[in-house]
């Protein structure tokens, strides 16, 4: 039996706060369900914006989650270009943008995080990539021979590189450590990243932080690196890591600690409120205070957060093995669990020099992660592995058997 809540607003109208609005519906939820969002389209899927949606002829309609007649066959009072402004807690009340408040008496946080800029940077023009407005006008300037350069070699960048150079574009990659990836990923996999975008013709600059960028979209940049050397860029794209979306959430109460602190049921500091997605910061069973920005954590993470809103200790913890793929050039990338850049690195099946591998991570013996170069049902198992908390050794042993026996 769950919870019988009038009204759930939910904040957020994009991944988490979708799979949020239908797992209360899939929950027997009979309530009013309020959806507060503050872009203008309906809500649609992010992946696609670094990939098919750079692409000369892409159209935000073929993002859309769900179909237009999504929100009414699941009676959701829908609210787009609306912010949530703040949260009052005490009353029970989300204040919006247009002056209105909404009462709750359950409410989810899935307001996901914007991107970071270059403190200080002396440009206009600087672009990033969250939001599909930001894809429609990257793709519009794309074009063969214009010169991109993008600051960060992550996932987003790395994206955005392989899709821009497929339209021809230059491309000049500027990351600050000593290789693609380097934050999160051991040394071998930066480096085959990094071989991968060269053999594509991408410039890379590594171990190359920027020390100043000056310029403007009309008149071109220039990029200013730490060793006094200048780049020069028709456009310039940042991926430099998302900040969470929490200053609304000012004067509320919540605890918030690089995203909304939250127990292991999803649970904020106050009682009623949840939190699901990138904006979430939650005690993970296993990996302890963690913060995931991938897509399918934010539709698991959605779904979780409801059902402890509706019954409580009743659900188990949200403990996901966390998943994210990268697609770049003709290669997926995947990865499950969580590797550091410090982990010890086996690879397991294929070769790296052909970009058809996998590799396992561990540290003091106990696996980590999985990561795999177009090896899907490689990463399936890995999954396994690592959510039966698997050791290296019997990992590699397992691995190795059904790849002799294939
Ligand atoms: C370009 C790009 C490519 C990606 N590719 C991949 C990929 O290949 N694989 C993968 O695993 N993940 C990928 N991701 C990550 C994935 O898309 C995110 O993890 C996911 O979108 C998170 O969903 P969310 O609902 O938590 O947050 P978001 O998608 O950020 O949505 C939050 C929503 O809340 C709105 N909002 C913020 N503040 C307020 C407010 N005060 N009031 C009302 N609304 C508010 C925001 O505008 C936004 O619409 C990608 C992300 C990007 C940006």
């Amino acid at each position: 039996m769950h919870a019988e809540l009038a009204t759930v607003v939910i904040v957020g109208a994009s991944l988490a706060g979708v799979a949020a609005a239908e797992e209360l519906r899939e929950c027997g939820h009979e309530g009013e369900i309020v959806v507060v969002g503050d872009e203008r389209h309906p809500p649609y899927d992010r992946p696609p914006l670094s990939k098919q949606m750079l692409l000369a002829g892409s159209r935000i309609a073929d993002c859309h989650l769900r179909s237009a007649a999504w929100a009414d066959e699941l009676q959701i009072d829908i609210r787009p270009a609306t912010a949530a402004v703040r949260l009052d807690t005490r009353s029970r009340q989300v204040i919006l943008s247009d002056g209105s408040a909404v009462g709750y008496d359950g409410a989810v946080i899935a307001t996901g995080a914007r991107p970071r800029m270059i403190p200080g940077a002396d440009a206009s023009g600087l672009r990033t990539l969250r939001t599909a407005d930001d894809a429609i006008a990257l793709r519009d300037r794309l074009s063969a021979g214009t010169r991109l350069a993008v600051v960060g070699g992550g996932f987003i960048g790395a994206e955005v590189a392989a899709t821009a150079r497929g339209r021809g574009v230059e491309v000049l990659v500027i990351e600050a450590l000593p290789r693609p990836l380097s934050r999160v990923m051991p040394p071998l996999i930066g480096d085959v990243c990094a071989r991968l975008h060269e053999e594509h013709g991408v410039g890379l600059r590594c171990g190359a932080p920027v020390a100043a960028v000056r310029g403007s979209d009309e008149a071109g940049f220039e990029i200013e690196l730490a060793d006094g050397s200048v780049e020069a860029a028709d456009l310039v794209v940042l991926g430099l890591g998302v900040i969470p979306n929490t200053e609304w959430l000012a004067g509320s109460g919540i605890a918030v600690d690089d995203g909304v602190v939250c127990d292991a049921h999803c649970r904020t500091s106050v009682p009623g409120v949840v939190a699901a997605g990138d904006v979430a910061r939650w005690s993970h069973p296993r990996y302890g205070s963690v913060r995931v920005e991938h897509w399918e954590n934010a539709v698991a993470q959605g779904a979780a957060a409801v059902r402890s809103l509706l019954f409580g200790d009743d659900t188990a913890p949200f403990d996901p093995v966390p998943y994210v793929w990268s697609d770049q050039y003709a290669c997926k990338i995947q990865v499950v669990g969580r590797p550091s850049a410090d982990d010890e690195i086996v690879v397991v099946e294929g070769d790296p020099s052909a970009f058809r591998f996998a590799a396992l991570c561990a540290r003091e013996g106990r696996l980590t992660a999985g990561i795999a170069f177009n090896r899907r049902s490689t990463i399936r198992r890995i999954r396994q592995l690592l959510a039966d908390d698997t050791s290296l050794a019997t990992a590699s042993e397992l691995l190795n058997r059904l790849e002799t026996a294939a």
